[in-house]
């Protein structure tokens, strides 16, 4: 069979969960699939509609970030060093309430996935408000994407009376589901102290219904826990997995304040972790016990959150400081290696982000998520081990991005996104919020 695409000749990553590296591999796409992924030796035919020469390059999976808030870009730096409470209340919700409109959503959205795309992540899970605009931004790009309508039981961008929170998420769902294989709808509730008892409980009805993932923000601060287990005598989690909230397809997002007991409920119910250690650093939220996760058996995939809390959509930062910030949690330098972070960024991430055929790993049958960095640079030499992509790596070394076979970025230039219409539309609104 004639590849499309075939990346000769490149350091080539398969699998980043192991380690091993191929000096001198190859990569053959045909249509939406990988064919082929390995010693270049061993596969003779040199034929392909399109060749990347993949010399000076390291070839490996794209990366996942499971949890977003895109139209927030236009917030990014808007309102720095703050407590989470002041920073929400005073800031973004108030922000929020006079500038998300679909015409944001959408340019912002857009805006997200260049700076996403210019940096190797080839998958993401969204959640907000208006998420068809933000549906219609990935979709353009070219983006794989979770898109999860929010839920909330306040005023919402969208959903004035919070009582058509619910409604509204359904014909969010009636609208994607099925339409385009790279937009996987869901559902967001925002938290368990943003939202009713009986709003969780429909949420988690609609999303069964519609076979598809809930998000939602959980044990995120030490106030939530206080708001939670000193009327109710229970943690956070233990209170969704009290109101039947909790199975393989919900997404449990932050856990910093999760205790052993809660990680042996996640585990036991098979819902997985999304940890956003820059954003709960910046909101000194506090940090998670990622160890103890993975020993009790928890998935655990990594996100940036909103980049109004981080403020970089870059998963090579989030890879980096998570790995850090883990070793001086713990007080111990080996308490989570490189493998594990850069792992729980690829192949781990994108088995929970469910999408079909598991695009985390460069093989035959896999989607073809694949993306090349530029290895040829002076704080990348000598290349010895995978552990300098967590380390050392940036966004800005990765030059070409290919999502579903399709090339979205060659040679450092985004084809799916017109960067200068989209850079000119976001600063002409953040005018109006300064
Ligand atoms: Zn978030």
């Amino acid at each position: 069979m004639e590849a499309d695409i075939l990346i000769t000749d490149t350091l080539l990553l398969p699998d980043p969960g192991n380690s091993t590296l191929i000096p001198s591999g190859c990569v053959a796409v045909h249509g939406e699939k990988i064919i082929y992924a390995g010693p270049m030796e061993h596969y003779n035919d040199r034929q392909a509609k399109r060749i990347l020469d993949g010399r000076g390059m390291l070839t490996m999976p794209g990366l996942v970030n499971l949890h977003g808030h895109a139209p927030m870009t236009l917030f990014r730096g808007l309102a720095d060093d703050l407590e989470l409470a002041d920073w929400l209340s005073n800031h973004i919700f108030p922000a929020e309430t006079d500038h998300v409109n679909p015409e944001m959503v959408y340019w912002c959205s857009t805006l997200a996935a260049a700076e996403m795309i210019l940096s190797g992540t080839t998958t993401t899970a969204d959640g907000y408000f208006l998420e068809t605009e933000v549906a219609h931004a990935f979709a353009d790009a070219g983006l794989r994407a979770v898109v999860a309508q929010g839920i909330i039981d306040f005023p919402a961008p969208g959903v004035p009376d919070p009582k058509d929170n619910i409604e509204k998420a359904a014909s969010f769902l009636d609208a994607w589901q099925g339409k385009n294989p790279l937009i996987k709808p869901a559902l967001f509730a925002h938290s368990p102290y943003t939202c009713a008892n009986t709003t969780l409980q429909k949420a988690k009805q609609l999303a069964r219904r519609y076979n598809v993932q809930l998000y939602i923000h959980v044990a995120e601060t030490e106030h939530e826990i206080s708001m939670i287990q000193k009327p109710l005598g229970r943690t956070p989690i233990q209170h969704l997995q009290a109101l039947g909230i909790l199975d393989a397809d919900t997404v449990c997002v932050h856990c910093v304040w999760a205790d052993g007991r809660d990680m042996e409920i996640l585990a036991g119910q098979g819902s997985p972790v999304v940890l956003c250690p820059q954003s709960n650093l910046k909101l000194v939220s506090g940090m998670a016990d990622l160890p103890l996760m993975l020993a009790k058996g928890v998935r655990v995939g990594l996100g940036t959150d909103g980049c109004a809390s981080n403020n970089s959509l870059d998963m090579f930062r989030e890879m980096d400081v998570s790995a850090k910030v883990q070793k001086l949690h713990k007080l111990d330098p080996v308490a989570v290696p490189a493998k594990t972070i850069l792992a729980m960024a690829t192949t781990d991430g994108a088995s929970i982000s469910g999408f079909p055929g598991h695009a985390g790993v460069l093989a035959a049958g896999r989607p073809a998520d694949i993306i090349l960095l530029d290895v040829q640079q002076p704080h990348l030499a000598p290349f010895y081990t995978p552990d300098l992509l967590v380390y050392a790596a940036s966004g800005a070394d990765v030059r070409t991005v290919i999502i579903n076979g399709r090339p979205v970025l060659e040679q450092g230039r985004l084809l799916s996104i017109n960067i200068n219409k989209t850079l000119d539309r976001v600063r002409t609104m953040a005018i109006a919020v300064q």
